[in-house]
């Protein structure tokens, strides 16, 4: 009989409970005896709704208070030393320092470095491993966990990160040295953890191995032989070995070859690789189909996910195959029953988490009894995929017609660089080492009051519009006062920079409680790209207009770019991200269109995700940046030669993409340098980068107002690695999270230092 299997389980809780104990823990207001019960109250719930839904696999320890990946380095004692001291005191502060930093009389601890989990928006704590690192099984949460389930009443299958993934996430603290080095070590405390489950009574550990699925070099694959021919044989646990986040590739002889028990394979991301699996996979092993996208929010194709079901089976018999989510159901909003916003067809479409388990269940029922046993379900789940096919809002022939219209003509700039620097100077007339921001001012609680209040009809549109117009002016005069030399409107109008275009563009709809975490408490509602995209109406420019109406300066148009917009969104599965992606931009291309006719002489395009949308495996990266880049021409380059393009990207890596930041073709881009003390300008620098640059020279991440001379010393070294008439001076971000009164010193000390260096180059002409 085939079975039904979950990987993991979104932590917040149905209503972000886990969100609300942390955050009062952190404020003292609850003592930790309430948070660690808020988590237990959490895993029982969790627990309990999969039994119900009729999961016969249910997974424990997926639950983290903060992160799994700093769990890991907790349970296997890879505590960097400057945090030792603190191991004395209760577990939680120990974990909440390394995740958080801590600052308080006598100790003053800066957090560990967080890091994008491979091509999701979740961000895990990079475990520092010192060369000849020991470790020791220091807690045994995962143990915890089993026990804890058991006694209430479910048998699990606890989830251990595994130990090749571990190291190959972490970094070395010193250069040089593999963290895969210290794998000999690491695997004893694994082989304790495995021998405590089991003689705990768990039968099955789920091992997360996504780094299977990525391009490995000699050591890694080496190291997963040598994990595994230890781990895997192992007496009394036998293992199911979990490769998600796309195929395995080349790396599929060696998965499948590994000593474990079971091995699952993410057939949402790669359905064609089932045929080889099938064909690889040793007797006797297990395989878990990994058929419900655990990474977004479409309802499943049962048919297409029964006949996958069926063609394992009449390979492995029923008994050697699961079903199950694609990945961890993490990276899903929790409960679709909780929209009651969404129109009923929309609805109709989707699966959150909790419907997913659902999706399993049905097909496991199926599978095992054919689909006459599941025949309501089956029929809704064939009705829902046949509307959205058919439904007119998705297809927009104008949008589609003029896609079909697309030429080349169109992702290209009239002019070169050069032609256009000469225009663009005489028209802006700017001073060397031009000062700006990169477009938010401070969102203070009163700017989320007040547009809460008008989303809650408690303010009329025409008093928050007045509000809004007041806070415009009041930063134009500012900026002026600063002396800045080009302005912004500073955003107020916006809660988030994605929501706030896709609230203006249609095909895109908003959950109320679809929220997905990011790190710790931190979670991200990700719109829902559902149909064609295109642009009813303006959405920025009476706000530039405005002004840009109030000051001869030159003020930026401000636009997300259509590869930010689509990274940071739940995207349609029924047609290439390309393809959505290149309607975005056409929407943009209007915008800017229409901000060029309203008179604004610059136009910044942000594209701070473009890095992440990075394909994990090499082969398929040069295919996205190419058409990533594309669509950022494509909406950035209809305009005039003397109106500048800008755009912003806020990454320390630009190593691996610097040829695709070239090929944008922005006449000015501003990036984050600062807390990377200007190392990336060598990437610049080598590529000998042609167009303009804003090497951020202020930490917007941190609330220390950086001085005068910091920030000299910065552009200094910027002046070293590139041409003066290439270097524009900013902040390294937004300062939409910044005080006030942060912001008005760090930027007066930002102007001074840029007129100090305006004044050194003026007396060193020749450098
Ligand atoms: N223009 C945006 C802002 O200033 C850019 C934000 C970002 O890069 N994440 O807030
Ligand atoms: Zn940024």
């Amino acid at each position: 009989m085939v079975q039904a299997a979950n990987l993991g389980y979104p932590r917040f809780g149905v209503n972000r409970e886990l969100k609300q104990a942390l955050e009062a823990y952190w404020s003292g207001r609850i003592p930790a005896g309430m948070l660690l019960d808020a988590g237990r109250q959490i895993r029982l719930a969790h627990w309990g709704l999969q039994a119900a839904a009729g999961i016969d696999v249910i997974p424990s320890n997926d639950f983290s208070f903060y992160d799994h990946v700093l769990d890991t380095s907790l349970m296997v004692g890879a505590v960097p030393p400057r945090y030792r001291s603190l191991q004395d005191g209760h577990p939680l502060d120990l974990l909440f320092a390394m995740a958080r930093g801590v600052q308080r009389p006598g100790v003053d601890l800066p957090a560990m470095e967080m890091t994008k989990w491979f091509d999701t928006n979740y961000h895990y704590i990079v475990p520092e491993i010192e060369p000849g690192q020991e470790f020791r099984l220091a807690a045994t949460p995962v143990v915890d966990a089993y026990q804890e389930a058991r006694q209430a009443g479910y048998d699990t299958r606890p989830v251990l990160l595994g130990p090749v993934t571990y190291l190959k996430l972490s970094k070395s603290t010193r250069p040089g040295v593999s963290p895969l080095q210290a794998l000999p070590r690491l695997l004893p405390v694994y082989a304790e953890v495995l021998g405590r489950l089991a003689e705990a009574g768990a039968g099955w550990v789920q091992v997360d191995e996504p780094c299977l699925v990525l391009d490995l070099d000699e050591a890694s694959r080496e190291a997963y032989t040598l994990a595994y021919t230890q781990l895997g044989r192992l007496p009394g646990v036998r293992l199911m070995l979990a490769a998600y986040f796309g195929a395995l590739g080349d790396n599929l002889s060696l998965a499948a070859e590994l000593p474990t028990a079971g091995l699952h394979v993410d057939l949402a991301r790669a359905p064609q690789q089932l045929e080889r699996v099938l064909e690889k996979l040793p007797a006797g092993k297990t395989l878990s189909l990994g058929l419900v996208d655990g990474r977004n929010v479409w309802r499943t194709d049962l048919d297409r996910a029964l006949a996958a079901i069926h063609q394992a089976v009449e390979v492995l018999g029923g008994e050697r195959v699961q079903v199950a989510p694609s990945c961890s159901l993490m990276f899903s909003p929790s409960d679709l029953e909780l929209e009651t916003g969404l129109d009923a067809e929309l609805r109709s479409w989707l699966a959150f988490a909790r419907q997913k388990l659902d999706e399993v269940v049905t097909l496991r029922q199926a599978a095992n009894q054919g689909i006459q046993a599941v025949a309501a379900a089956w029929a809704a789940g064939r009705a829902a995929l046949e509307s959205r096919r058919r439904s007119t809002r998705t297809h927009h022939p104008e949008v589609r017609a003029r896609q079909a219209r697309l030429n080349l003509d169109m992702l290209q700039r009239r002019n070169s660089f050069e032609v256009r620097r000469v225009q663009q100077a005489q028209r802006l007339s700017l001073p060397p080492l031009p000062t700006t921001t990169i477009g938010s001012f401070p969102q203070t609680a009163e700017v989320r009051a007040r547009r809460r209040a008008n989303t809650q009809g408690k303010l009329s549109d025409a008093e928050y519009e007045a509000y809004l117009r007041a806070e415009i002016e009041r930063t134009i005069r500012l900026q002026e006062e600063l002396g800045l030399d080009v302005l912004v409107h500073g955003e107020f109008e916006r809660s988030d920079m994605v929501e706030y275009f896709g609230e203006q563009l249609a095909g895109f709809a908003f959950t109320q409680h679809g929220w997905v975490q990011s790190y710790g408490s931190r979670g991200v509602r990700p719109p829902i790209i559902y149909g064609d995209v295109y642009r009813p109406a303006p959405m920025t420019v009476p706000w530039a207009a405005y002004a840009q109406s109030l000051t001869p300066r030159p003020v930026k148009g401000m636009l997300t770019g259509p590869v930010t917009i689509l990274q940071w969104s739940f995207v349609r599965d029924d047609q290439p991200r390309a393809q959505t992606c290149q309607q975005i931009a056409l929407a943009l291309r209007d915008e800017v269109h229409d901000l060029e006719q309203a008179g604004i002489s610059m136009i910044q395009i942000d594209e701070p995700a473009l890095r992440e949308g990075l394909p994990l495996r090499r082969a398929e990266q040069s295919a996205y940046l190419q058409w990533a880049v594309e669509c950022f021409r494509l909406a950035s380059s209809g305009v005039r030669d003397d109106t500048q393009i800008h755009t912003h990207m806020c990454y320390a890596e630009f190593n691996d993409i610097i040829d695709a930041i070239v090929a944008l073709d922005a006449d000015v881009i501003s990036i984050e340098a600062s807390r990377s003390k200007m190392e990336l300008l060598e990437a610049f620098r080598r590529s000998e980068y042609p167009n303009q640059i804003g090497p951020g020279v202020y930490d917007i991440h941190s609330p220390r107002i950086p001085s005068q001379a910091e920030i000299e010393a910065l552009v200094e070294s910027a002046l070293h690695a590139l041409h003066p008439e290439q270097v524009w001076i900013n902040p390294d971000c937004g300062l939409k999270t910044r005080q006030w009164d942060e912001v008005v010193p760090a930027l007066r000390h930002m102007v001074a230092a840029a007129q100090a260096a305006r004044q050194k180059l003026e007396r060193q002409p020749e450098r």
